[in-house]
């Protein structure tokens, strides 16, 4: 079955089409400018490809509460003319196809339990470090939403002592993603973050941050693993630097086999970078399934 995927970015977005093996037969990247634009442009493209069902993973927030009137709409960003675009109905009315519709970080964490490393576990978390910072929860074997949609960027840390710097989030003087996302490393070192390689204080202050993070998230939901992904984890030296905060801070107070061996635990992506559109081809697929079986998706 031919699938449609897109990772819908604030910078870029992502069309592919694919199957449900995972395959990705073609893609093309597409600006996002404005949503008109950028809407008619995908559309142009997946008209062509005559796929079976659509999975978007999108920048958020975004409202995922099925028989919402609002539902897959992108909801209050502040990324100019974006705030209250219906994503998913405006693929959804053009293509005449059934469409499944998350967060890009919860598209990720489903490409990694479908496709990747994580296959066959029940609870994993996926951690994007990037311009923002999001986290995907999929649970006792299913996508996480809530009231919402997990927004694990924003838990609140306690603030390193020497660092000065102040928090970007215009919301929290002391939350993650203010502390600890790309943008933020750039603004308190003054340079890119990928420019910071050999500045060892640089990544010892932001594996402190990321394993506070990654320590609460332990506590509460118990996952069987944890991937990171993400520009920001491109550098690769902050993965035994988070491990081994991670283990400082948990102080043994857990004893699960799995936080013996923080190699295997806390990871890097295992999909080459397709996580994300990969698990929006499964999106689109239990989409399709959906439908098939007359169950509701979406707006009631
Ligand atoms: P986005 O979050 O916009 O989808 P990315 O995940 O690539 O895209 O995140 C972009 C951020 O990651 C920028 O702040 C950039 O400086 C940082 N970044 C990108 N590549 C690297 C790298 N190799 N090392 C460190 N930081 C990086
Ligand atoms: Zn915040």
């Amino acid at each position: 079955m031919r699938i449609g995927a897109l990772e819908a970015g604030g910078t870029k977005m992502v069309c592919a089409v694919g199957d449900e093996t995972g395959a990705v037969l073609e893609r093309v990247k597409i600006p996002t400018t404005a949503p008109e634009e950028t809407i008619a442009a995908m559309l142009d493209w997946f008209r062509e490809k005559e796929i079976a069902a659509l999975g978007i993973g999108c920048f958020g927030p975004v409202d995922l509460r099925p028989g919402s009137e609002t539902y897959g709409y992108i909801t209050t960003t502040p990324k100019p003319g974006w705030a209250w675009c219906d994503m998913a109905g405006a693929f959804q009315r053009a293509l005449q196809v059934p469409v499944g519709f998350d967060t890009d970080v919860n598209a990720s964490v489903l490409g990694e339990v479908t496709y990747g490393q994580a296959k066959g576990l029940q609870t994993v978390l996926y951690l994007t470090v990037g311009t923002g910072i999001g986290l995907g929860i999929y649970i006792n074997g299913a996508l996480h939403h809530g009231i919402l949609h997990p927004e694990g960027g924003h838990v609140l840390l306690t603030v390193h002592p020497k660092d000065t710097w102040k928090c970007r989030c215009p919301y929290h003087p002391n939350c993650l993603e203010g502390l600890a996302c790309g943008p933020a490393i750039e603004e308190r070192w003054g340079a890119k973050a990928e420019m910071l390689a050999q500045r060892p204080e640089v990544w010892e202050l932001e594996a402190n941050y990321i394993a506070q993070a990654l320590v609460d998230y332990i506590c509460v939901l118990a996952p069987e693993k944890i991937i990171l992904g993400g520009g920001v984890m491109q550098q690769r030296q902050l993965f035994p630097l988070i491990r081994s905060e991670v283990e400082r801070l948990l102080n043994h107070y857990l004893a699960a086999p799995e936080l013996q061996q923080l190699e295997t635990y806390i990871v890097p992506a295992s999909l080459q970078g397709d996580q994300g559109i990969m698990g929006c081809l499964r999106l689109g697929a239990l989409a399709w399934e959906k439908d098939r079986k007359g169950e509701h998706y979406g707006r009631a």
